[in-house]
């Protein structure tokens, strides 16, 4: 059983997904996927024919975050945009080729935050613990996490496992294609004015390049247990 919070940040293609849903799973946690909350808002700011970098854009996604509803449960989770399950659509290449300029403005990471924070005082109320990603985790959404983790990999790595993932859900997944998209969102992400993608300064770095997925998690489990988050 985990007890707390654990930020899990880093760029793209790092595995934070996979790893994150397995270490809430296997400690009975709950699972907050926060880039699943972007990517939600910017399929509304498509869906409503908007250039994602304008100002109506911005409108707009700000008030499909006050009709978001995020399941935590690690077995199944799901975004659900005004009562629709948008799961699938919001991981194809329209969504990921907007969701940064979207998610680049102020009062849009704003409303996500607060409700980032409100899904996971749920979370800890009822399970105890909950397994936390996104970019801003450990250094905005939750500072006082008594466990936060960095996840890196070489951008060669990151493309390679982002283009398997998106062959296997059916999608195009051409390596070079995807690896300009990575450095493209690793560009924008790190270099926004708002909350930008960084190391928070207590968080423990792991370079996944030459581990496996198990091999991560054991890494994450025994940093859990060090802490005194395990039972
Ligand atoms: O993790 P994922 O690739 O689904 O995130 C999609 C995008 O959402 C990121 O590229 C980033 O622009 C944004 N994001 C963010 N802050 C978070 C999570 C995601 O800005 N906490």
């Amino acid at each position: 059983m985990l007890r707390g919070v654990v930020a899990m940040d880093g760029p793209s293609g790092t595995g934070k997904s996979t790893v994150s849903r397995r270490l809430a799973r296997e400690s009975s946690a709950a699972y907050l996927d926060t880039g699943a909350m972007y990517r939600a808002v910017t399929l509304a700011v498509l869906r409503a024919g908007l250039d994602p970098s304008s100002d109506e854009a911005e409108k707009v996604a700000v008030s499909a975050a006050a009709d978001l509803r995020s399941v935590t449960d690690p077995s199944a989770p799901a975004v659900l945009l005004a009562g629709e399950n948008v799961e699938a659509q919001i991981r194809g290449p329209e969504v990921t080729g907007a969701v940064s300029a979207v998610s680049a403005r102020p009062a849009v990471r704003e409303a996500l935050v607060l409700h980032q924070r409100r899904l996971i005082d749920e979370g800890l109320v009822e399970r105890g613990g909950i397994v936390v990603e996104g970019r801003d985790i450990g250094s905005v959404v939750v500072p006082d996490a008594p466990l936060k983790v960095y996840l890196t990999a070489s951008e060669q790595v990151r493309a390679a496992r982002r283009g398997a993932q998106d062959r296997k859900a059916g999608r195009s997944g051409d390596v070079e294609q995807v690896l300009a998209d990575v450095r493209r969102r690793d560009q924008f992400d790190t270099t926004r004015k708002t909350s930008p993608l960084q190391v928070a300064e207590d968080a423990t770095v792991l370079d996944t390049d030459n581990l496996s997925v198990d091999d991560v998690l054991y890494a994450l489990l025994a940093l859990a247990v060090e802490r005194g988050l395990l039972r």
